[in-house]
């Protein structure tokens, strides 16, 4: 069995419920059963910061998939939470990126773990640190995170859905 880091985002509503049936789906499927999951946080969009804020979330999981077959089952996943929107071209309802996949290093065109950019990203080490505090290149997710520039780890909020509303509080450090 093989453990597997995924991470979750969403900026279109109902960016929750994306969340949810995401899981959902990778739960139904056989090769794959979650383990544990992240706290909810809300995100400043990075980059283009005129679209709205994401939902992020990282998940574990044991998979009996190879790296690849489970890229695939992602892909399938992203789709068909797409489709059902039938956006072409705005932002996207979900990203499904696998982080990490055992001690494995993958390095190729459509395929690379650990995510490249995942080290650098408060949005996936604040909520990857509420499952493990792993050790991946020498330096601990804590670590990793305390590098981060404060307005950074500000721009990641705890978040939960309270009596239909959003309700928001500053990510604790
Ligand atoms: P991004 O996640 O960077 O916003 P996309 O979700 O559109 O971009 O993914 C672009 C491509 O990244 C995918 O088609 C996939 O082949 C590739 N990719 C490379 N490594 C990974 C990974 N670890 N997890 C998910 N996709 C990956
Ligand atoms: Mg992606």
């Amino acid at each position: 069995m093989n453990t597997v880091y995924i991470a979750l985002g969403s900026n279109i509503e109902p960016r929750k419920d994306y969340l949810d049936q995401a899981i959902e789906m990778l739960e139904k499927h056989p090769g794959f059963t979650l383990i544990d999951q992240s706290l909810i946080y809300e995100t400043d969009p990075v980059g283009y910061v005129d679209q709205p804020a994401f939902l992020n979330m990282v998940i574990k999981g044991h998979t009996s998939l190879t790296p690849f077959q489970l890229l695939d089952v992602c892909q399938e996943v992203e789709k068909s939470l797409g489709r059902k929107r039938g956006v072409k071209w705005g932002p996207r309802t979900i990203d499904l990126d696998i982080l990490l996949y055992n001690n494995e290093n993958i390095e190729t065109e459509h395929l690379n773990i650990p995510h490249p950019r995942m080290l650098e990203r408060a949005f996936v080490l604040i909520p990857f640190s509420d499952l493990d505090n792993l050790t991946i290149q020498g330096t601990s997710i804590s670590q990793y995170i305390n590098q981060l520039p404060d307005q950074e780890r500000k721009g990641v909020r705890k978040w939960e859905p309270k009596n239909g509303e959003e309700e928001f509080e500053h990510f604790a450090n």
